[in-house]
């Protein structure tokens, strides 16, 4: 039977009762409106654990001046509903002045300032401030043995895999690939926003990813020029480009080997869309 709860204390309590019959607990964080891809998540948490809790809450510490927080979807009743249906213990859905009782005295930073200063990071200032923060209370909050999070994100992904390596959390991080509609395009909250005409040129940034991933296998090494023309490609087709880079697998720097993931961000409208993926795993 699914619990529903908003209160730390109460969350606390029954965390406790599992604790004591040694229950591995997994945790998978989420701002709602669930999709398949956080329902990836949480089923992959059933499956290695035995007590899994789902947290929503649209951190508002994330979203930077200017964008959607107060438009953010929040479906908490077809959020539950659609939980209610897996085999999840607990959702834990706090407000905000639970979450940040304090008004945000103690904000976080991550410990590797050059994956903050990058691509989201660097159009996004505060975000990954934001993001690392509410991950690190939800931590602290729930003290789960496993945390699972999308490659979808995938820096986000590499600053919390860094901040538990840094701070030494006893926590295991768990990453899932991106859930994708049949057309390819990587499943999002926000392609809510996305106008019926945007919707049908969206799967073209995943297409584009792939094109970009067919042209390293068959040898080209000239990633600038790859970068150039992913994006001359994505503007014709009427994507605003944010940023799109080949980079290291593991630090987002400059590729030094053939551990190469392509991360992009875009516009289409008013909608940001980020995708990724990496160029190893493609056939
Ligand atoms: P969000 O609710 O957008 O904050 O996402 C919550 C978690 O779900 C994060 O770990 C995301 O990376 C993950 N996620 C979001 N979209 C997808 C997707 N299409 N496939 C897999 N995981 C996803």
């Amino acid at each position: 039977m699914l619990k529903k709860i908003k209160k730390i204390t109460d969350l606390h309590r029954e965390l406790t009762e599992a604790r004591k019959s040694k229950k591995k607990i997994s945790l998978v964080p989420t701002m709602g409106n669930l999709h398949e891809g956080h329902l990836s998540l949480i089923k992959h948490a059933q499956n290695i654990s035995e007590y899994v809790v789902v947290s929503i809450f649209v951190n508002p510490t994330q979203f930077v001046a200017g964008e959607d927080y107060n438009k953010y979807p929040r479906t908490l009743d077809a959020d539950t509903e659609s939980i209610s249906k897996l085999d999840v213990n607990l959702v834990f859905t706090p407000d905000t002045n639970e979450i940040y009782s304090d008004n945000y005295q103690t904000p976080i930073e991550v410990p590797v300032s050059y994956l903050e200063s990058i691509h989201c990071g660097k159009s996004r200032p505060g975000h990954f401030r934001g993001v690392v923060t509410v991950v690190s209370e939800l931590f602290n909050i729930v003290q789960p043995d496993i945390a699972i999070f999308g490659e979808k994100d995938y820096q986000q992904l590499l600053i919390i895999r860094n901040l538990v390596k840094n701070l030494f959390l006893p926590i295991e991080i768990i990453s899932l690939p991106t859930v994708r509609e049949e057309s390819g395009l990587a499943m999002s909250s926000r392609n809510n926003y996305l106008s019926q005409s945007d919707r049908q040129r969206a799967p073209m940034l995943y297409e584009c990813i792939k094109t970009t991933i067919k042209s390293i296998k068959n040898g080209v090494k000239d990633y600038v020029d790859l970068e150039k023309e992913a994006k001359l490609f994505l503007e014709k087709a009427g994507f605003k480009i944010d940023y799109y880079s080949i980079c290291d697998l593991d630090t987002l720097r400059s590729p030094i080997n053939e551990n190469l993931v392509i991360l992009a961000a875009v516009w289409l409208g008013k909608t940001r869309l980020i995708d990724n993926a990496r160029v190893h795993t493609y056939d």
